[in-house]
């Protein structure tokens, strides 16, 4: 690594909300971004959601009783946790911090409550992306290829839709998914751009004090 690599290499983590209404494309835009740019951490969640048929425990959430919910909530091990449909979720603190120490981004998939109450907490290291679907129509057939879930959840998940919509205007950035590696390459330059915030970069002072000294 050059010296000036590792001073870049010294700057404040990021933490990198993205919500959408369930079906937007949002799973697929994190995944893809986080095979790309090892710089990325995802924050997994904890729920008392029962698992989807393929997801890992550990990987997509950490899947817990209420009863563990409600003591992991009482001990402030989230930073920050929603009832979502009928179910709870919640941020665990740990990981989030070692990230960020580590200098490592972090990318949240939480609703528009989580993201409020990250604003309260920490909104110089925010960053927050809503990903909007290009139509309902696109949305509701979103939701149905990815078919594991029933027709009632279906349902009620479009109800909550636009509950979720009606929170855009309250983020920094708003994609519109009608193609996805369209959208990944908006996310891509967001993330670009605020790693290079001025008040991101703390060792740029003594950078230029250098140059101009003709260092
Ligand atoms: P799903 O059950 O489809 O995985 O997620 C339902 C909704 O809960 C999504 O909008 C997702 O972003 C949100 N969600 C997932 N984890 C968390 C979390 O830790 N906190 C909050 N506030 N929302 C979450």
């Amino acid at each position: 690594m050059s010296a000036l690599e590792t001073m870049k290499a010294n700057r404040r983590g990021l933490m990198i909300v993205l919500s959408s209404p369930s079906g937007a494309g949002k799973t697929t835009l994190t995944r893809q971004l986080l095979a790309s740019d090892p710089d990325l951490t995802m924050s997994v969640s904890a729920t008392t959601r029962k698992p989807r048929p393929g997801e890992v425990e550990g990987k997509d959430y950490y899947f817990v009783s209420k009863e563990k919910f409600a003591e992991l909530e009482s001990n402030v091990e989230f930073l920050e946790h929603a009832k979502v449909f009928d179910n709870f979720y919640g941020t665990p603190r740990g990981p989030v911090e070692d990230a960020l120490e580590d200098a490592r981004d972090v990318i949240f998939d939480i609703d528009w409550q989580g993201a409020q109450q990250l604003t309260q907490a920490a909104a110089d290291d925010l960053v927050k992306i809503f990903i909007l679907p290009p139509n309902m129509r696109e949305l509701e057939k979103r939701l149905k290829t990815r078919a594991q879930d029933s027709d009632s959840v279906i349902a009620k998940r479009m109800s909550k839709s636009e509950a979720e919509i009606s929170h855009w205007a309250e983020y920094d950035y708003v994609i519109v998914n009608e193609d996805l590696d369209t959208a990944l390459q908006e996310v891509r330059s967001i993330i670009a751009a605020e790693r290079m915030r001025r008040r991101r970069q703390p060792w740029l002072g003594g950078f230029v004090k250098s140059l101009i000294s003709g260092g």
